[in-house]
């Protein structure tokens, strides 16, 4: 009997570990239907010639947190933000992957994203809002997380602001996301799971990339499963092949199937974050679209220039002047110092040893933040 009980909770260890939900977007959407909470009719989807013009969008990221596992770092949200400016805009480095047959496809949607600047007060924000909560794990695709009563945090200003709330999901459950128009503001938003949130390297997972964000802020800009409805062709784009069923793993090119082969390294299948690398012309101009119809308030003000001086979080190190022209004085010896900007991108790892006049004459103008000790300074260049 024992030995029988051993073997079931083995079996049923490794079947919940085994089976990962890449995303739940689409069992979110019946899970709302059952609920009452959906207010999709589906979109006609216009198609807007891309102008090569580049959006700015605001992000406020929610850590909820309830161990010290769930409060990722810094350095893991930046990467995030990284992976989308680079993702959104055919930089990142894997786009030589996609095969030949399918370059003429890939297509450049324009968007950058920005950690807010200030919070809903009007003070100086860092764009990460950390909150500790009592809830140890949120329930696959029930909406706890948007709500304070709840053991969540509420949605900041969702018209103005891309909400991203990162905490456990039960389930393995990677994330989702709300399509525009499906669900009232106060649910608008994306949900990742802690551990997929950025690139971390340390994991051996395969979804440590940040893809799992690229993916799920697809769908918050309109995109569909390209194997959505099986052979159907269901996603609106003729540039992105009708596919069965998703793509886990990373399959040898070529894969077939509705006769035609299969475009795996689409961000909308379901393969591995190393193994995606590209939307489609089509599926930029749906976000195009998207932002500048159903979500165009993301784009009404620019909330990551605002330039606010005087501001740093932790004052035990002086940095001056504040804001700086070329030369930027930092009162420290022998320490190793990071930068990056507003998009997430390290633009300085130094070791101070005891020079600590820095010319950083060479870059834009901004706000930036220094990571100095495990501490986050907040500077701006004139
Ligand atoms: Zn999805
Ligand atoms: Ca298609």
């Amino acid at each position: 009997m024992r030995f029988l009980l051993n073997i079931l909770f083995f079996l049923s260890y490794f079947i919940s570990s085994a089976q990962i939900n890449r995303c739940s977007t689409d069992e979110y959407r019946n899970n709302l239907k059952d609920r009452g909470l959906y207010n999709y009719h589906k979109q006609e989807i216009v198609y807007n010639k891309l102008l090569n013009v580049n959006y700015t969008i605001p992000v406020v990221v929610h850590v909820l947190y309830n161990n010290n596992n769930q409060n990722i770092s810094d350095e893991r949200i930046f990467s995030q933000i990284q992976t989308l400016n680079e993702d959104y805009n055919m930089s990142n480095l894997d786009l030589i992957n996609v095969p030949l047959e399918f370059q003429s496809n890939i297509g450049n949607v324009g968007f950058s994203f920005c950690l807010v600047q200030q919070d809903l007060q009007g003070n100086p924000f860092t764009g990460i809002n950390r909150v500790y909560t009592e809830v140890d794990i949120f329930q696959g695709f029930t909406d706890d997380m948007k709500f304070s009563s709840q053991g969540g945090v509420d949605a900041w200003d969702p018209l103005n602001y891309l909400n991203i709330w990162v905490c456990d999901l039960s389930g393995n459950t990677l994330g989702f996301a709300t399509m525009p128009g499906d669900v009232d503001p106060e649910l608008d938003g994306v949900v990742i799971d802690y551990e997929y949130f950025g690139v971390d390297l340390s994991s051996d997972s395969p979804y440590n990339l940040g893809r799992t964000g690229t993916h799920e802020i697809g769908h918050y800009f309109n995109l569909e499963h390209t194997f959505y409805a099986g052979c159907s062709d269901w996603d609106g784009c003729d540039d992105t092949p009708s596919l069965s069923s998703p793509t886990y793993g990373c399959p040898a090119f070529p894969q077939e199937s509705c006769q035609s082969i299969n475009m795996t390294m689409n961000y909308m299948d379901y393969t591995n974050d190393a193994c995606m690398h590209m939307f489609t012309i089509c599926q930029a101009e749906i976000m195009v679209n998207a932002l500048s119809t159903y979500r165009s308030d993301l784009i009404s003000d620019n909330d990551c220039s605002i330039k606010l001086i005087d501001y740093v979080e932790d004052k035990s190190v002086n940095l001056y002047p504040n804001p700086f022209s070329d030369i930027l004085t930092i009162d420290i010896q022998n320490e190793n110092i990071l930068m990056y900007d507003i998009y997430g991108r390290n633009v300085l790892n130094q070791y101070i040893e005891n020079d600590n006049n820095l010319n950083l004459s060479y870059l834009p103008s901004g706000n930036y933040f220094i990571f100095i000790k495990n501490k986050i300074y907040k500077i701006i260049k004139n």
